[in-house]
C-alpha cells in the first residue's frame, strides 16, 4: 500500500525530533555522527539538518579536521533559538525563571508567597511575575516558545487544569486559561515532582538513567517516577504520591494536609524538621538556636536551622538526622518496590541535603533488600532546590523537540 502524505509527514516529525535530540543531548555533533547514532541515511540527515538550521533551532559552529582527514561541522542548538518561561509555584513561594533551549537561566525572580492569602491573591501575585519576566526579556528581542508551570498536587495535562492541591487547599484550578489569557503564549502544566523528574532526565542527574524516582521533598514530598525510559503517570496521572504513602505502623498525632494521619511525609517534611527543633529546645538549653532567632528576628526555619547545623550545633544536627532516617523509610520502600538504578532528592530540603543524606543512606541499608538496595545510588538532584522550576522548563524544552515542525515563537 503506497504511504499517503500525513504518513510521511508523520515520519518526518519523528525524524527530525530524533536528530534535534540527539544534538540537543549529544552537541556538537557531526551530520556523519547524527547518521551513525540515528542509522537514517546522510542525505536524508542534510535534509533533517537543513530544515533545523532554517527553523533556527541549531548553528553551525565551525569545522574542525577529524583523524580520518576529513573536515567535520559540528552542529550545536542554537542558544537564540527562543526563550521558554518557567514558572514554580511553590506552597509558600513562587519562583519564575526565563532560560534558552538549554535551560540556561536567562533572568529569575523568586518571592515569598503566603498560602493563607488565597488562590486569587497568590495568582495575581504570579501573574504579575510572569509580566515582568516577558517585558525584560522582549525588550531585548526575544520571543517564548511557551510557558510551563509546575505545581503540587495532581494536575490533568489535557485540560491544563489543577485537580486538587492538598497543601495549597485549592481544587478544580483552570491554569493554562488562566495563564494563556494573560500571556497569551502556550501553556503547559505539569505537577512539581513529575516536571523535576522530567528535568533530570533532560538536563541532569538522569540523562542516561532509564529507571529512577525523583523525590520532591519540602512542604511536602511528591514522586516523580521514570520506569523504563518513560516517566510513569499511574491509570489517571495521579501516580507518585508518595508522601501520602501511610508508612508508619503507629498512625502519629499529626494530621497530614490531606487530612489523614501516618502519611510519610508528616514525618520527613519540613515542618516536621521544625517541629523536632522545637521540641528539642523545649527541654534542651545548649543550643545556639534561640540566640541566632533573637539576632535575627526570624522565626525558626530550615535555612536557619541549617546555618545553627553549619556551625556545629547538635540539636540541628540531630533534627536532620531524624528526619533523614524517616526519608530513608521511604527511600527503602520505593527502592524495594521499583529497583531503580537511582532516587534523586531535589526541592526545598535539598539546601540540606548534606545533613539529611548520611542518615537516609543508613536506613536504606537497613531496610532496603541487600540485592537491591546495592544497585541504587541515592543523589541530590543537579538542580537542587530548582529542581521543579527547571522542570516547569523542562516540559516546555520537550514539546519543542518532540515536534520541531511548525513551530511557533511569541
Ligand atoms: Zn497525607
Amino acid at each position: 500500500m503506497a504511504k499517503t502524505t500525513s504518513d510521511q509527514t508523520f515520519v518526518r516529525e519523528i525524524n527530525l525530533s530524533s536528530v534535534l535530540r540527539l544534538i540537543h543531548t549529544q552537541s556538537p555533533i557531526s551530520r556523519a555522527q547524527i547518521a551513525v547514532l540515528t542509522g537514517l541515511n546522510k542525505s536524508t540527515i542534510s535534509s533533517l539538518v537543513d530544515e533545523l538550521l532554517a527553523q533556527k533551532l541549531i548553528h553551525e559552529t565551525g569545522s574542525n579536521s577529524g583523524a580520518a582527514g576529513r573536515p567535520a561541522t559540528w552542529l550545536e542548538i542554537n542558544p537564540e533559538a527562543g526563550l521558554i518561561i518557567g514558572v514554580e509555584l511553590g506552597v509558600d513561594f513562587i519562583s519564575v525563571a526565563v532560560t534558552d533551549l538549554l535551560g540556561n537561566i536567562i533572568w529569575r525572580k523568586k518571592e515569598d508567597a503566603d498560602p493563607a492569602d488565597g488562590q486569587e491573591k497568590v495568582l495575581a501575585q504570579t501573574l504579575r511575575i510572569v509580566k515582568d519576566a516577558m517585558d525584560v526579556n522582549r525588550k531585548k528581542g526575544g520571543y517564548f516558545f511557551g510557558l510551563g508551570l509546575s505545581t503540587p498536587g495532581t494536575v490533568d495535562l489535557d485540560q491544563g487544569l489543577l485537580i486538587f492541591a492538598p497543601n495549597l487547599h485549592w481544587h478544580d484550578v483552570p491554569f493554562r486559561k488562566i495563564f494563556h489569557e494573560h500571556t497569551n503564549l502556550r501553556i503547559f502544566i505539569e505537577n512539581d515532582a513529575n516536571a523535576a523528574a522530567i528535568a533530570e532526565h533532560l538536563f541532569g542527574a538522569a540523562r542516561q538513567t532509564q529507571n529512577f524516582v525523583f523525590v520532591f521533598a519540602g512542604v511536602g514530598i511528591g514522586g516523580g517516577l521514570f520506569l523504563n525510559g518513560k516517566l510513569y503517570r499511574g491509570r489517571n496521572g495521579y501516580a507518585g504520591e508518595i508522601g501520602h504513602s501511610p508508612i508508619m505502623a503507629e498512625p502519629s498525632q499529626t494530621v497530614c494536609h490531606c487530612g489523614n494521619r501516618g502519611c510519610w511525609e508528616t514525618y520527613a517534611n519540613q515542618y516536621s524538621i521544625i517541629q523536632r527543633v522545637q521540641a528539642r529546645l523545649e527541654v534542651k538549653r545548649n543550643s545556639i538556636i534561640p540566640k541566632m532567632m533573637a539576632e535575627q528576628n526570624a522565626p525558626l526555619s530550615i535555612p536557619l536551622i541549617k546555618q545553627a547545623a553549619d556551625l556545629g550545633d547538635q540539636e540541628a544536627r540531630e533534627s536532620f538526622s531524624e528526619a533523614g532516617h524517616a526519608m530513608g523509610q521511604g527511600f527503602a520502600g520505593l527502592i524495594n518496590i521499583f529497583n531503580p538504578e537511582k532516587i534523586i532528592l531535589g526541592g526545598p530540603l535539598s539546601i540540606v541535603g548534606e545533613y539529611l543524606l548520611p542518615a537516609i543512606k543508613e536506613t536504606i541499608a537497613r531496610h532496603a533488600l541487600p540485592e537491591i538496595d546495592q544497585q541504587a545510588e541515592v543523589q541530590l538532584s543537579t538542580f537542587g532546590p530548582d529542581a521543579s522550576l527547571i522542570g516547569a522548563i523542562a516540559i516546555v524544552v520537550d514539546d519543542v523537540l518532540s515536534k520541531p515542525m511548525n513551530l511557533e515563537r511569541r
